[in-house]
C-alpha cells in the first residue's frame, strides 16, 4: 500500500506542501543515526460525523517530551501543531486516518548542540495493522533496549530498529507479532503496543519504567477506573503471563486486540466473555465518542500518564 499519492498534502515546517514535492536533506543525522522522534496518532469520524483526533494533546505533549529527552529543540506549541494537524486532515479530505508527526535533525554532524529541528505532519489512510482476529504471539529473542542505554520513554526513531527486528523474527516464524521482555526478563511490550493480561477478574500490565508510556495504555487504565475493573501495574514474568486467562495488546494503531496464544500456550479464557473484551468495546466507543464518558468516580487519576 502506498502512503501517499500525487494529491497528498503534508505540513512541513509551517507550510502545507505536496508530499511528492516535499524535500528532506540526505545528510540529516536523523536518516544516518535514527536521531528523530515521532508520534503515531489516530483520527476518527465520531458519531456526529465530525473528525476528531484522539488524545491530540497527549500525543503532542509526548512528542515534546520525546524531543526534550533527545535534546532536540521543539519550538512549536501543542495548540499550533493540533491546528496544523486538523488542517492537514482537511486538505487530504480524511476523517479516519493515521497521523505521523516526525521531528528530525538537520545536517549538523557536530552533536555538540542541536540548534534546530524540523517537523513534518503526514496523514494516511489507516492501513490494517494487527487486524481483528485473535493474535498468535511469539516471545522474542530480542529484548527491549536497555533504559541505561536509551531514553526509552522517548518515541525515538532509532528505538524502532529493535521493534522491526522483533516483528520480523516473529512473522518469519509464522506468528502474528512479537512480545519483548525487558533487560531483566520481565514482560515489557510489543514492537508497537503495550500489553495487558487478565487473571481471575483482574487486569495486569507492566509498570512504567522500561516501556513506552502508551497513551492507549493510559486510556485502558482510565476505562478500568470508570468500569470498576481491578487493575494492577507491576513486574511480571513470562510464566505469569502464560497462566493468564486472556491477554491483549493496546496501542494507537492496534487499538485493543486480543491474543489467542503466546508461544505454545493457548489462553483458556473465552474472549467474548472476558473483561479484556469489555475493554476492547469500551475503547472503540471512547474513540468514536459513541458512549458518554461515564462519571469519573475517583479524583485520583491513576490513568493520566
Ligand atoms: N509501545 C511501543 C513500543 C509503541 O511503539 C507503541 C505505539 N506508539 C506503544 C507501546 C503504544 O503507545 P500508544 O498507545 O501511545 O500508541
Amino acid at each position: 500500500a502506498s502512503y501517499y499519492n500525487e494529491h497528498t498534502v503534508l505540513w512541513l515546517n509551517g507550510e502545507f506542501v505536496k508530499a511528492s514535492e516535499a524535500k528532506m536533506d540526505l545528510y540529516s543525522q536523523s536518516l544516518h543515526y535514527g536521531y528523530s522522534v515521532f508520534e503515531g496518532i489516530r483520527s476518527y469520524k465520531n458519531i456526529h460525523g465530525e473528525t476528531k483526533i484522539f488524545k491530540a494533546k497527549e500525543h503532542y505533549e509526548r512528542l515534546a517530551e520525546s524531543s526534550r529527552l533527545m535534546n532536540m529543540p521543539y519550538t512549536w506549541t501543542v495548540d499550533e501543531l493540533i491546528a496544523a494537524n486538523y488542517e492537514v486532515l482537511k486538505r487530504n479530505n480524511m476523517q479516519d486516518a493515521y497521523i505521523r508527526p516526525v521531528v528530525f535533525a538537520p545536517a549538523n554532524m557536530s552533536f555538540a548542540k542541536n540548534t534546530e529541528s524540523f517537523i513534518a505532519i503526514q496523514v494516511w489512510e489507516m492501513q490494517p495493522f494487527l487486524g481483528e482476529k485473535l493474535l498468535r504471539i511469539k516471545t522474542s529473542s530480542y529484548q527491549r533496549p536497555n533504559p541505561k542505554g536509551f531514553n526509552i520513554q522517548a518515541k525515538a526513531g532509532g528505538h524502532y530498529v529493535n521493534s522491526i527486528l522483533a516483528s520480523q523474527e516473529a512473522k518469519a516464524a509464522g506468528y502474528d507479532e512479537a512480545l519483548l521482555t525487558d533487560m531483566n526478563g520481565f514482560i515489557a511490550e510489543g514492537p508497537g503496543a503495550n500489553i495487558f493480561f487478565e487473571k481471575e477478574g483482574t487486569l495486569f500490565t507492566p509498570a512504567l519504567g522500561n516501556i513506552l508510556p502508551g497513551i492507549t495504555r493510559a486510556t485502558v487504565l482510565e476505562l478500568c477506573n470508570e468500569l470498576d475493573i481491578p487493575v494492577e501495574e507491576g513486574q511480571y514474568s513470562l510464566e505469569q503471563l502464560k497462566e493468564a486467562d486472556t491477554a491483549f495488546f493496546c496501542g494507537t494503531a492496534a487499538e485493543v486486540i486480543g491474543w489467542e496464544s503466546i508461544d505454545e500456550t493457548k489462553f483458556p479464557g473465552n474472549w467474548n466473555d472476558s473483561i479484556s473484551k469489555k475493554i476492547q468495546t469500551a475503547y472503540k466507543d471512547r474513540v468514536t465518542e459513541s458512549s458518554q464518558k461515564s462519571k469519573v468516580k475517583s479524583k485520583n487519576s491513576l490513568a493520566s500518564a
